[in-house]
């Protein structure tokens, strides 16, 4: 059994919705149990233009799905609510889950890079993730609030009272 973390996005449609639906649907996913899910945050998009603001959170999920199946579960649920196969790097998306982490294992081969080589640049996924675990990065050698405190992102993040865990969680 594995423990992985699950970094959500929303930008398009109805962001609430989608963050709420993709936590469902990962709790539908064999051999994976979502065992803890963030506040849901709010920031603006990376290039600044006149596109919606994100809602971010990040979930704590335990699995026996490999982290190769794993991104392809990820995939097919993007795919099951709406994000179309191809779109312009930085568009807007309805859906955009990314395995932040994988237990301490670093990957990348087949285009999929663990841990996701953005955390450090980006406050949307460090401040959800350290509610959850002040991790260990195994590349960089450093906690999550070392990252926080060295990032380059001086985006506005800001916690909002959305609720996505629509279950008790244990
Ligand atoms: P981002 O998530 O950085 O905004 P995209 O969602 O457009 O960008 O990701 C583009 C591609 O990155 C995906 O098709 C996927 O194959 C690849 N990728 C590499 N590493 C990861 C990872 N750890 N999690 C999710 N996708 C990844
Ligand atoms: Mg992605």
């Amino acid at each position: 059994m594995s423990v992985a973390y699950i970094g959500l996005g929303s930008n398009l449609g109805k962001r609430c919705k989608m963050l709420q639906q993709a936590v469902a649907r990962l709790r539908q996913l064999p051999k994976t149990q979502v065992v803890a899910t963030s506040s849901v945050y709010e920031s603006p998009p990376i290039d600044m233009s006149r596109q919606n603001h994100f809602l971010n959170a990040v979930c704590k999920i335990t699995t026996e799905l490999s982290p190769k199946t794993l991104l392809a579960a990820l995939k097919e649920i993007e795919r099951s609510l709406g994000r179309p196969e191809r779109y312009a790097r930085w568009s807007p998306r309805p859906i955009d889950l990314d395995i932040l982490f994988y237990d301490h294992q670093v990957l990348n081969q087949d285009g999929l890079t663990i841990p996701h080589s953005e955390i450090p640049n980006r406050k949307f996924v460090l401040l959800p993730m350290l509610e959850l675990d002040d991790y260990f990065h195994p590349v960089l050698k450093k906690h999550l609030s070392t990252l926080l405190a060295e990032t380059n992102d001086a985006s506005p993040v800001l916690k909002t009272k959305i609720s996505i865990a629509l279950q008790q969680e244990n």
